[in-house]
């Protein structure tokens, strides 16, 4: 194994003859020419000239040396189903998806907007649109219908896949209304919508432009769609992810150097390797599930376990038979669910047998001291703490497992990962932080393979929001804050920006502060994330009523407070729910009109928010001093 300081420097010295090595790991149709094209930063070009195809590198490639092998093992705790699928089976089933998309029409660069829960559909789906040259866009299934009309108008398919419902914690929830109302509300009009019914939804939706998918994978059962072989830096899909603006930003990725990276991270980082099943306990909605439940595990030549559900359901020992019965070698999820599985009988994980499982993986979110040693004893396997965002699309720092394994130190996720030049910079000046100094983290040009390619038809919008806001430097800004050591572990710090994290998810503060805004009762609004024990964060909203007066009786404020966060649902979904919202008849301002959340934030922790010399009016933290503790009492 190389030595981890002489690997990362290799590949920050050298990233053209690093990547040249690396890019063996996956097929080329044609070679490329050039490994980096760094003439127009702060975009750059990986593989230039290479053709390949992400569907063939994850499915067809491997039907030579295990056409037998599981590619694919999906359980759903919601409806009883468990399915197994080969790599010849999930092969046959993307090329009939595939067929049914190019029926419809689509082709080359075309946009398909996937808005499916977890059912193996979503995974053919994604990997025909792949397989097409088309670009995915995948919606999370817990949004609602103005955040999917916002996708539709941004992306402008030409195909929604979509499903009559989805399922979680027992409780059915209608897909086909949400669709309805988003194509209402649309710009955009997609000319088609395809269905795939899993008959679920107690009342389906019956509109003319439904397509059902059943009878079309009939008609294209033995259908055989070739791979397009696209040009490396052709846009494989397009994720939107939350920013400070209400406006989510694509996330762009490319072909090549997407599949080089993700399958060269399934050697160093998570050391999996072809034959290993690997349980990824995310959602195909977000990065972590696009890299870990599909494209790295299959382009590696392992079995990836799909599940729907909760880690509760029907108990908290489901997992952990899951890992039993198929043998799973690497599981990856979110502390969240760790801290949610520590409060469940601790004998239920021992009642498993837990031998094939080599280490758990955890990312999207802080990791606690607590939750890490309680999992860590628990289990006794290495947990593997890793950072990264929807941006950069595989790990930024890590201990990685194919590399010198360091040891690790808890509380932070680890040391840079090979690729990323990763520097701590003092916000105010750009200068580097000494060891032990906060700054913001930030990523040196260029980025390696696999990252953002630029926001989706917006290159202004990824020059000026990733590469323009730290003072005298052209680098990224990831928007963490960290602190490194001298050994080079960072430890993260938490949002340069208006982003929070619940549960893992990440959200705007200002997205949930304009849904609150659009109700009629609302002036202003003010919204912050704030420290809880079970999902790292909570939203926490401070509103300003138009006519105070009206909503004098605790009833009615009690009332108000409901219908204000059915508000949020509607727009945003539950996952933005604020926890609570608070009527205060001020909100704390700088005497330019900038909202001082970080104050509020604080006092909602317990803190106090320090000197605050800019703000308008003092009388506003005690507003929100004493709404907070009529909170606690
Ligand atoms: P997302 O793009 O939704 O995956 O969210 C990415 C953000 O989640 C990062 O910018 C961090 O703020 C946070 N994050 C992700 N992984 C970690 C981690 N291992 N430790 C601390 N924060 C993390």
């Amino acid at each position: 194994m190389p030595s981890y300081r002489d690997f990362h420097r290799r590949s920050i010295e050298d990233p053209e003859a690093f990547w040249r090595e690396e890019a063996k790991r996956i097929h080329w149709e044609t070679p490329f020419d050039t490994v980096l094209d760094r003439s127009n930063p702060p975009f750059a070009r990986w593989f230039v000239g290479g053709r390949t195809n992400l569907c063939h590198n994850a499915v067809d490639r491997h039907l030579a040396d295990r056409p037998q092998q599981n590619a694919l093992i999906y359980v759903s705790t919601e409806t009883g189903i468990e399915r197994r699928y080969t790599y010849t089976e999930l092969h046959a089933e993307i090329n009939r998806m595939a067929a049914v998309m190019r029926s419809l029409g689509v082709k080359r660069g075309d946009r398909v907007l996937i808005y499916l829960p977890m059912i193996p559909e979503a995974v053919f789906a994604m990997l025909a649109c792949a397989r097409l040259g088309a670009i995915h866009s995948v919606v999370f299934g817990g949004f609602a219908a103005p955040n999917l009309a916002a996708r539709i108008d941004d992306a402008q398919p030409v195909l929604i896949v979509t499903a009559d419902a989805g399922a979680r914690g027992g409780k059915v929830i209608d897909y086909t209304p949400l669709v309805d109302e988003a194509l209402a509300r649309a710009t955009h009009k997609p000319p088609h919508v395809l269905l795939i019914d899993r008959q679920l939804a107690p009342e389906r939706l019956n509109a003319s432009y439904l397509i059902d998918y059943e009878p079309l994978r009939e008609q294209f059962f033995d259908a055989h769609v070739p791979c397009e072989w696209l040009e490396s830096n052709e846009p494989s899909y397009v994720l939107y992810t939350s920013g400070t603006t209400g406006r989510p930003k694509g996330v762009q990725r490319d072909v090549g150097g997407y599949a080089v990276a993700l399958a060269a991270s399934m050697k160093y980082i998570f050391e999996g390797r072809p034959g290993d099943t690997m349980f990824t306990a995310s959602d195909i909605g977000w990065v972590v599930g696009h890299s870990y439940i599909i494209y790295a595990p299959l382009l590696a030549g392992l079995t990836t376990v799909m599940y729907e559900g909760t880690p509760v359901r029907p108990d908290g020992g489901v997992w952990w038979r899951l890992v039993e019965h198929h043998r799973i070698n690497l599981m990856f999820t979110a502390p969240t669910a760790i801290r949610v599985l520590k409060k469940q009988d601790p004998a239920l994980l021992k009642q498993s047998d837990l031998s094939s499982l080599r280490t758990l993986f955890l990312a999207g979110e802080p990791l606690d001291e607590p939750t890490a040693s309680w999992i860590g004893d628990a289990l006794g396997k290495p947990i593997v703490d890793n950072y990264w965002q929807t941006e950069t699309g595989w790990p930024m720092l890590a201990i990685q497992r194919g590399v010198e394994v360091l040891p690790p130190k808890l509380g932070s996720p680890g040391v840079p990962v090979y690729g990323y030049d990763l520097t701590l910079l003092n916000e105010d000046t750009g200068e580097p932080c000494a060891p032990g100094e906060k700054g913001v983290i930030t990523l040196g040009y260029p980025l390696p393979p696999g990252c953002m390619a630029t926001v989706w038809h917006d290159d202004a919008r990824f020059i000026d929001t990733y590469w323009s806001s730290v003072p005298n430097q052209h680098v990224y800004s990831t928007f963490d804050w960290g602190v490194q050591d001298e050994d080079g572990y960072v430890t993260i710090l938490g949002r340069t920006d208006d982003v929070i994290n619940i549960a893992g998810h990440r959200l705007g503060t200002r997205e949930i502060e304009e849904a609150l805004s659009s109700h009629t009762a609302v002036a202003e609004v003010a919204v912050v994330g704030v420290a809880d024990a079970l999902k790292g964060q909570v939203a926490l909203a401070f509103v300003v009523l138009r006519d105070a007066g009206g909503y004098a009786t605790d009833e009615a404020r009690r009332t108000l407070e409901t219908d204000l966060v059915k508000t949020v649902d509607r727009q945003l979904g539950a996952i933005a729910r604020p926890a609570r919202v608070h009527v205060v008849a001020i909100l704390p301002k700088t005497r330019s009109g900038k909202l001082l959340r970080r104050a509020i934030a604080a006092l909602a922790e317990g803190r106090e928010p320090g000197d605050l010399p800019t703000i308008e009016d003092p009388a506003a933290l005690q507003q929100v001093r004493e709404a907070l503790d009529t909170q606690r009492s």
